[in-house]
């Protein structure tokens, strides 16, 4: 399977997307990007002003902040795939409405399918709540959270960050500990399968496992 040649095909159809009305608006579609093999994928809200400009996720002063992040943890952004639940930007940053996530969301799905990552890490809550539709991200953030098939790592979207000094220490303490959850992740996934404990156990029971380590 060449990963690369699926992705560009989606990305080539949310290019061309016309399900609802953010398309009208934007400048640039914005796919997502980085390394299709990555064990880590971050997946943000929608695409703000740089990156409907540039067509590139995270790009902007949020983004910084998250390149900054992956370089403490020793990672480049180009190590890693960066997406959003929103392909194009909403009008004046405004928050995504539910029947726009719903029109969109599948494209996520599909880039998720095909990369086949051990580890989430959804930024902000409209992130988290497309795994985890139950979760509370001042509740959940900095735990490890079954959701589906998928180990998600909820965080603070790294613009509410940049707004608040206490969210952004616990922005950062819970972006230090994404290598032990990734650990932690792909021993869970090896246990279920060889059968063991791990997802298995959890069948059914999305959110139910919170580790946290
Ligand atoms: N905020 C997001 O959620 N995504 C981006 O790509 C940029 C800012």
């Amino acid at each position: 399977m060449d990963k690369e040649k699926l992705l560009k095909d989606i990305a080539a159809s949310i290019k061309s997307c016309d399900k609802c009305r953010l398309c009208k608006q934007a400048t640039n579609a914005v796919p997502g990007e980085g390394n299709v093999n990555s064990k880590i994928v971050f997946v943000g809200e929608a695409p703000g002003y740089y990156e409907d400009i540039f067509g590139k996720p995270f790009v902007g002063r949020a983004g910084k902040l998250l390149d900054e992040s992956l370089k403490e943890i020793g990672y480049k952004r180009e190590d890693v795939w960066i997406g959003n639940i929103i392909k194009h930007r909403p009008p004046e940053n405004r928050e995504p409405l539910p029947d726009e996530i719903q029109a969109c969301s599948p494209f996520l799905d599909m880039q998720l399918q095909i990369i086949s990552p051990k580890l989430i890490v959804t930024l902000g809550r409209y992130s988290m709540n497309h795994f985890y539709p139950n979760g509370k991200i001042s509740f959940d953030r900095g735990k490890l959270v079954k959701a589906g098939k998928y180990y998600i790592y909820p965080v603070y979207h790294p613009a509410a960050a940049l707004r608040n000094g206490s969210v952004m220490t616990d922005f950062k303490n819970d972006f230090k500990r994404i290598p032990d959850m990734l650990i932690k992740a792909e021993e869970l996934l090896q246990k279920s399968d060889f059968g063991g404990e791990g997802l298995d156990k959890t069948k059914g029971m999305d959110g139910q496992l919170s580790i946290g380590l």
